[in-house]
This record gives C-alpha cells, sequence and structure tokens, in this order.
C-alpha cells in the first residue's frame, strides 16, 4: 500500500490534532467511580464533536470516516495521550458487529446510545470452563412464550458492573454440533437475574467481573444474526477487537519506546551495550509492528472487514509490550518492586496482553491455520 497520506487525510488528521489539542480532558482521576464518569464525559465530547464511531456510517451517526481515517484517528489519540471514552467495548465490537448483522430495527435502536455512551456494553464470551474453546460454552437459552430464558455462568466480563447491554453468546440448540448450537444475543444486564461479582486484577483495579445468571429473560428480537448463527457473529466481534486495537498499539509502542529511552538516560544505562542491544531490538519489532498494521488496514481497504491478519498484530504487540516493560523493570532495578510508578503499572497491566481478546497460543494457530494455510489442528 501507499503509506503517504492524500490531501484529505491530512486535512483529517490536522483537524483532529486542533481539536484535541483544544480539548484534551488532562489526566483521568484515581478511583474506579471518578475515572469511571470522566471517561463517560470525555466520551460525550467526542461525539458531541463528531470524533465518537469515527469510522461507522453517517445513518448511525458515525463520521464515515474510510478505514485510513479510522487508523490516523486511533494513532492520534495515542500521540496526544489522550484517555480513553468508557464505552470502548460497545465502540470497538458491540456497534460494528450490530451494523455487520443486526437488522433494521435493531441498528435503529442500539447504535446511538452507544456512541453516546448513554448505555454501555460488555462482552460476554467467557465461562470459567470455555475461554479459548468457546465454542463449548454451557451457557443455555430455552425459548419459551416468545422469548428466551438463559441460565449459565460468564467470567472475566470487562465493565459488566457499569454495562446496560451484553453481548452474550449462548447455547440455544444441545444437539447440534457445537460450533452450530449458537446464538448471539443483546441481554439488558438490568435484570435481577443477572448478578455481577467484581473481580480484581493484579493492578488493583476491579475492570472485569464474573457473572451470574439465573433465568435472565431475553426478547426474541434481540437475536443478532439468527438462531444458530452466533458463531459466525462472535467472530465478527472477535476479528474486530483484534484488529480494531493495531493503530492504536503500534502508537502506544513507539510512545512508550521512546519514554523507556529516556529511562534508560536517567538511570545513566544508555551507553551499557547489552542494554543497547535490547533498546535497539524493541525499535525493530515495533517497526515491524508498525508495517504489519498498515498490511491489516489494506486488508480491510480490501476487503471490507477485517480478516484473520489481525492476530498478527495482536500477538506481536502483546509480545512487545511485555518486553518492554520487563525492560523497564530491568532499567530501574531494585527500586522496581519497591517504588510505585506509572512503568510499575504498565509491568503489570502487560501480564494481561497475552490472555485478552484471545491467547497468543490461540493467535499463532488462528495465524498457522488460516493466514498461512497449514494443516488445521482439529
Ligand atoms: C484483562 C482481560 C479482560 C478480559 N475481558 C473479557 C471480556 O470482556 N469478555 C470475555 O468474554 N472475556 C474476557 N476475557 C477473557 C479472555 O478472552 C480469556 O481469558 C481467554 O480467551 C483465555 O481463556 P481462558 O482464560 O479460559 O484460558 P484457557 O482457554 O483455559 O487457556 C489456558 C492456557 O492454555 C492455552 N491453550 C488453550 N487452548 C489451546 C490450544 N488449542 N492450543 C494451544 N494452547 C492452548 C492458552 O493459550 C492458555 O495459555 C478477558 C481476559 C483478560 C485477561
Amino acid at each position: 500500500m501507499d503509506l503517504t497520506l492524500s490531501d484529505t487525510e491530512e486535512a483529517f488528521r490536522d483537524e483532529l490534532r486542533a481539536w484535541l489539542e483544544a480539548n484534551h480532558p488532562g489526566e483521568p482521576p484515581a478511583g474506579d467511580e471518578e475515572g469511571w464518569a470522566f471517561r463517560v464525559e470525555w466520551q460525550r465530547q467526542l461525539h458531541a464533536a463528531g470524533w465518537a464511531g469515527v469510522s461507522w456510517p453517517k445513518e448511525y451517526g458515525g463520521r464515515g470516516a474510510s478505514p485510513v481515517e479510522q487508523a490516523i484517528f486511533s494513532a492520534e489519540m495515542v500521540r496526544a495521550d489522550a484517555p480513553s471514552p468508557a464505552n470502548v467495548l460497545g465502540l470497538a465490537m458491540g456497534g460494528p458487529t450490530v451494523i455487520a448483522h443486526g437488522t433494521d430495527e435493531q441498528k435503529d435502536r442500539y447504535v446511538a446510545p452507544i456512541l453516546s455512551a448513554d448505555e454501555i456494553w460488555c462482552q460476554g464470551f467467557s465461562e470459567p470452563e470455555s475461554g479459548s474453546d468457546l465454542a463449548s460454552l454451557k451457557t443455555k437459552a430455552v425459548k419459551s412464550n416468545g422469548e428466551w430464558v438463559v441460565t449459565g455462568q460468564k467470567v472475566w466480563t470487562t465493565f459488566a458492573h457499569h454495562a446496560k447491554w451484553c453481548m452474550l453468546v449462548a447455547r440455544t440448540d444441545q444437539d447440534a454440533p457445537k460450533h452450530k448450537g449458537l446464538t448471539y444475543f443483546l441481554m439488558d444486564m438490568e435484570q435481577d437475574a443477572v448478578q455481577v461479582r467484581p473481580l480484581v486484577q493484579i493492578t488493583g483495579e476491579p475492570e472485569f467481573n464474573e457473572l451470574f445468571i439465573e433465568e435472565a429473560r431475553i426478547p426474541d428480537e434481540n437475536v443478532v444474526g439468527g438462531v444458530g448463527n452466533g458463531w459466525m457473529v462472535a467472530i465478527t466481534t472477535l476479528m474486530h477487537e483484534r484488529s480494531g486495537i493495531a493503530f492504536a498499539a503500534q502508537g502506544q509502542i513507539k510512545r512508550d519506546l521512546a519514554q523507556l529511552v529516556e529511562l534508560a538516560r536517567e538511570h545513566g544505562v544508555d551507553e551499557d551495550p547489552v542494554m543497547r542491544q535490547r533498546l535497539a531490538q524493541l525499535y525493530i519489532e515495533s517497526e515491524s509492528l508498525r508495517i504489519n498494521a498498515y498490511r491489516g488496514l489494506t486488508q480491510i481497504i480490501k476487503h471490507g472487514q477485517p480478516g484473520p491478519e489481525g492476530s498478527l498484530t495482536k500477538w506481536q504487540w502483546s509480545d512487545l509490550n511485555q518486553s518492554l516493560t520487563e525492560t523497564s523493570a530491568d532499567i530501574r532495578g531494585p527500586e522496581a518492586p519497591l517504588k510505585d510508578s506509572d512503568w510499575t503499572y504498565r509491568f503489570l497491566r502487560a501480564r494481561a496482553n497475552s490472555i485478552e481478546g484471545g491467547t497468543t497460543e490461540i493467535l499463532r494457530n488462528i495465524i498457522a491455520e488460516r493466514v498461512l494455510g497449514l494443516p488445521r489442528l482439529r
């Protein structure tokens, strides 16, 4: 692909840069509730200025931006050190899935409140016994009097404690082969039959939760993509999850690497030959990530949808972010485990990178089978 920006793309970038300079909200406050309220407000500000759902069609309240402009948007947000909006799962995955597979009524009902952060979304895929092997999930939905009755358990449900809607995959046919017996629902979280219990991460943040679902009700019109098609719809969600991070991820690595070089200078190890090798290696890998992000973008431009290549950038990013933050701990030396800093937080948070959104081992299988065409595992 041609990596030079066109005049229109440059104008888009400059407009966004100017807007971010004038409207940057500063650092989010500490504390889950305060931090969350700040992110909701920030998303409202982005939305009011037309910067939420930039690549979504204009008819659904988006900006109708091209894939290249969406990539510019992600990279510029990182460059400006702008906070994440609140409804990340709705924006990155929920909205695009409804737009791809939903009925006209679903698009009219669900898409706008995602953009405005009036309704927060979470993703109810993983279960205690089904993470990587998602298709083996056991949460079941049974049709009764025109609605679905759902019972089961989900886990690691990010932002479920703030969410109004859950992208829920449940088994609707016990006898069908495991991938074929699934259906994708939009489940209202505001019902007594859905209990949300917080889990605390290694960072101390209560970011995700367990969901206990005991005969929750879902109206038939909240099925997305048809009964029995849940696997196909879930794949759309996952592809958006993995590919959506590529440009923000490469931008974050570039930004953090520049800060890591500064850290090495501050600690007087920037002339150390072994450290220089490590920093150079990180730089080389960050360039490879950047180029692969463009490769994924080419795929989206050609086919209109992210492809399995998005798994490559997700894998590269998690490896690289873990190496980068481990290097920061080595540079800081004995102070690293003793003195809390932003680097401590990044080091701890990076542990989840090779698990969230699909583990590295699973992504390698996808790349081997679906990108390289190697023999299938099963
Ligand atoms: C920060 C964070 C946020 C998350 N948010 C959400 C969310 O919002 N919604 C949601 O549904 N889920 C969420 N998850 C869950 C995440 O998707 C799962 O943890 C992940 O898919 C792995 O599943 P598991 O934990 O059950 O591990 P398992 O599937 O049990 O895997 C255990 C180990 O075995 C390896 N393994 C398993 N199968 C294979 C295989 N076939 N080949 C090779 N190796 C294999 C895995 O790579 C891993 O190392 C989140 C996870 C994290 C860490």
